[in-house]
């Protein structure tokens, strides 16, 4: 008679589903030993039909299999774990006896089989600082951080970190043109110059961060400040050979200049023209002592400049050896 073993019955391999939280995301840890970041993925809605996975942190790209969280694996094991010993135990019970003494001095033997197996182990995937929609292939993913590469197509999300930032600027110069009331509409033109001047200075700097690597001196690209536009075009050309003039044109370049000075005048002089900005802008319009006039329209055409210099410089740095 031969013995059918529950141990026996449970497969060499076998697929463990892990499912994703109830906001959709799964969670994945890159599975370079000098990373080993997590991050998240909605699957389903980026590319079909890959099975490799990018790290959005330091690009690292493997087959998806590889990038399973510790605690997603941990719990796989644990899974197998309880299968088997629950088997064993079954096994075992089937081999229960009880052999009671006989005779006057007999010694009887019995084995009875207790215990139940270990509990599956599980897990639950982390929150992170930022959510992201690739612009290119619509994948859904979350990061620690701002900005990083798209797991599924490898697209850099940086400019639609920017675009975000710049709509806002957009939406605060819409509700400036809708205005009837002049200081109110003032005060929301400079501030939607500012909100373009802090969206292009946090994006600047965080790019040029991120390609430091690639620079001609990458300890000096951390001070870059790109506030001030013509410093900024000075230090890219010697950390990174880019042309900021070049990519917008020398009119455009220097009206972008204009409204960031226009800014600085704002932010640090209550509004009023001084030496430093006329010497700085050559602007004809301006008169010193005189409050700074910025148009609404000059806020728009500059975000839109600062879009296009944005789009150059990341094309550049990412065609850098
Ligand atoms: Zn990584
Ligand atoms: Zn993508």
């Amino acid at each position: 008679m031969s013995t059918t073993w529950n141990l026996e019955q449970i497969p060499e391999r076998q697929t463990i589903p892990l499912s994703a939280g109830a906001d959709g995301y799964l969670g994945r840890e890159c599975p370079q030993s000098e990373c080993e970041r997590y991050f998240k993925i909605t699957p389903g809605t980026g590319l079909s039909g890959i099975d490799t996975c990018r790290c959005p942190y330091c690009g690292f790209e493997e087959h998806q299999g590889q990038f399973h969280t510790k605690d997603q694996i941990a719990h796989a094991r644990s899974v197998i774990v309880t299968q088997v010993m629950g088997a064993m135990l079954k096994d075992l019970k089937g081999m229960e006896f009880n052999h009671p003494p006989r005779g006057a001095f007999g010694i009887g033997i019995s084995m009875k089989v207790t215990g139940s197996p270990p509990p599956v182990r599980g897990y639950s995937e982390l929150d992170l600082e930022t959510e992201v929609v690739c612009d290119a292939c619509t994948l859904r993913y979350a990061i620690y951080g701002v900005f990083g590469y798209c797991p599924d197509c490898g697209t850099h999300n940086n400019l639609g970190i920017l675009d975000a930032n710049l709509r806002r600027s957009a939406q605060m110069l819409a509700l400036a043109v809708a205005s009837d009331d002049p200081a109110l509409r003032e005060y929301l033109v400079q501030n939607a110059l500012g909100a373009c001047v802090s969206a292009f200075d946090g994006w600047g700097r965080a790019v040029c961060e991120a390609f430091a690597a690639k620079a001609t001196d990458p300890k000096k690209v951390k001070g870059i400040s790109f506030q001030n536009l013509t410093g900024a075009r000075d230090k890219l050309r010697l950390m990174f050979g880019f042309d900021a003039e070049a990519a917008v044109g020398v009119t455009d370049f220097n009206s972008v200049h204009r409204a960031f000075q226009k800014r600085h005048v704002v932010a640090h002089r209550m509004g009023v023209v001084d030496a430093d900005y006329l010497k700085s802008t050559g602007d004809a319009g301006s008169v010193l002592g005189r409050k700074v006039v910025i148009e609404a329209a000059e806020v728009d055409a500059t975000s839109a400049a600062l879009r296009r210099l944005a789009a150059a410089l990341a094309a550049h740095l990412g065609g850098l050896p």
